[in-house]
């Protein structure tokens, strides 16, 4: 890790730069209390100031997308036309099912106002008449905060017809999902809120009973055409994340300079991160972007970086259970994305070139902590099993590899599997990765990929250690 990187990540977040408290739980999410935190606070002013000025601030803030892609969200917003032939749709992305991330439900249930006051922002600045809120279907409780504070927003005269005062009508709509993992890909998700299918349960019939049970889920859409020209209903459309439209509130009103400070170039602004697994207390917290996962003090330019304790892990959630050394790896940006070993673990800092640079993605900046009793290969298998659930089966190699790198570990744990079969699950991994619809193929890929590039031993040991107990009919259950 270079020195510069080293210094920019020893700051860490101070109080008075969160955007959202941090201190959940301690906070009303009612719309009185919203308004002493800021909320709502002459937002005509900044609405006053037109598309273009919010674009651009938000563009010169550096904010990129929270959902997991990392696109400039004033780019994204950018790309909408500029004419109002069409209506206008912003749809905010609340889908949250990938594992390991638990976010944005804390936004919705703790901060419904600073999503809501940036859904307005938003939808100014891309010229929409509305925005739909699609919320995951499990997260009943936080739907009905979300909704509590829409109807408080339209009683104050914030949402509606004359919204803020400024004569702009713009209304907002929650929408919860069905349970399809793959409705949070921004294009399946559209279909999900056009009426489309989202999660059915379909029976496969045989004579007159039903034979077999399988889910349809939501399909993502082949692009282009992309949703900023033909998204909801056959309209421009901009989809963002739940984190990021409720950051705007806080950019426009504190300056593109104070976001872009914290963290550092190309990876700037403020972060929730969930931390979970073999941690002594799983929480998710705000932090400046590029905090590293284990503190590294550089003595000086020529001696080599000095670990000394975990930063993001230690600092919020009590430390790695049984400390730093009972690590065994890290999946860093939520279960799609790569795990990285211990000691490549205590060198990264949490952002997207850093991550990148060491073979992985941030992701959505879920860390998902794995100490040494974890068993990777299933921990690995079962992962590989969601993806084959969730996938929606239109590309063939998502809907054929997925199954298959799921089989392929499968016959690892039962001892059937042969030492070569390692080298065909990255020979599937790679024939999805980059050849597929969404990137759900990617995200079944991508695990698989991690686990043999840093633990090929590891999988080559339990093949002949499970080939041994087969043939002494001695297998632990595998379920
Ligand atoms: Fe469906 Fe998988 Fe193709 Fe995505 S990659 S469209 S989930 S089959």
């Amino acid at each position: 890790l270079s020195t510069a990187a080293a210094s920019a990540s020893s700051h860490a977040l101070a109080d008075r730069d969160r955007i959202f408290t941090n201190l959940y739980g301690r906070h009303e999410p009612s719309l009185d209390a919203a308004q002493k935190r800021g909320d709502w606070y002459r937002t005509a002013d900044l609405i006053a100031k037109g598309p273009e000025w919010i674009i651009q601030e938000v563009k010169a803030s550096g904010l990129r997308g929270r959902g997991g892609a990392g696109f400039s969200t004033g780019m994204k917003w950018s790309f909408m036309p500029k004419n109002y032939d069409r209506p206008h749709y912003l749809v905010v992305n609340g889908d949250e099912g990938e594992p390991g991330t638990s976010k944005d439900r804390e936004i919705m249930r703790h901060e419904p106002h600073k999503l809501l006051e940036g859904a307005l922002l938003a939808g100014v600045a891309v010229r929409a008449q509305a925005a739909y809120i699609y919320i995951r279907g499990e997260y009943r409780n936080y739907r009905q905060s979300l909704e509590r504070a829409i109807a408080e927003a339209y009683a104050a005269g914030y949402l509606g017809p004359d919204a803020c005062g400024t004569g702009i009508q713009f209304d907002i709509y929650t929408q919860p999902g069905a349970g399809a993992y793959v409705c949070g890909e921004e294009t399946a998700l559209l279909e999900s809120l056009e009426g489309k299918q989202a999660r059915r349960r379909l029976a496969v019939w045989c004579c007159v009973r039903p034979a077999a049970w399988h889910w349809a889920e939501g399909r993502p859409r082949l692009k282009p055409p992309y949703p900023a020209n033909t998204g909801l209903y056959g309209c421009p459309t901009t989809i963002n994340n739940v984190e990021t439209i409720a950051s705007v509130p806080a950019i426009l009103r504190r300056g593109p300079q104070w976001y872009s400070s914290l963290g550092r170039p190309n990876n700037s602004g403020t972060k929730l991160f969930s931390i979970s697994g073999h941690v002594n207390r799983p929480c998710t917290v705000e932090e400046a972007m590029s905090i590293p996962l284990r503190k590294i003090i550089a003595t000086d330019e020529a001696a080599p970086c000095r670990p000394t304790h975990s930063e993001l892990i230690e600092k919020h959630a009590g430390g790695v259970r049984g400390g730093w050394d009972n690590l065994l790896a890290v999946i860093p940006g939520g279960s799609s994305v790569p795990l990285i070993p211990k000691d490549v673990a205590g060198e990264v800092l949490m952002d997207y070139d850093s991550l990148q640079e060491a073979g992985t993605y941030f992701g959505t900046g879920a860390v998902i902590v794995m100490d040494r009793s974890t068993d990777l290969v299933e921990a690995i298998r079962r992962l590989s099993w969601f993806y084959k659930h969730e996938s929606c089966g239109q590309c063939t190699p998502c809907r054929e590899g997925s199954g298959w790198l799921w089989d392929i570990l499968t016959r690892i744990q039962t001892g059937e599997a042969d030492i070569k079969e390692i080298d065909m699950a990255i020979s599937i991994s790679k024939i999805i990765e980059g050849h597929t619809i969404c990137a759900l193929g990617d995200a079944a890929a991508w695990p698989v990929q991690g686990l043999i590039r840093h633990f090929r031993p590891l999988v080559e040991e339990r093949i002949r250690e499970r080939r041994r107990m087969r043939s002494m009919n001695n297998l632990p259950e595998i379920p």
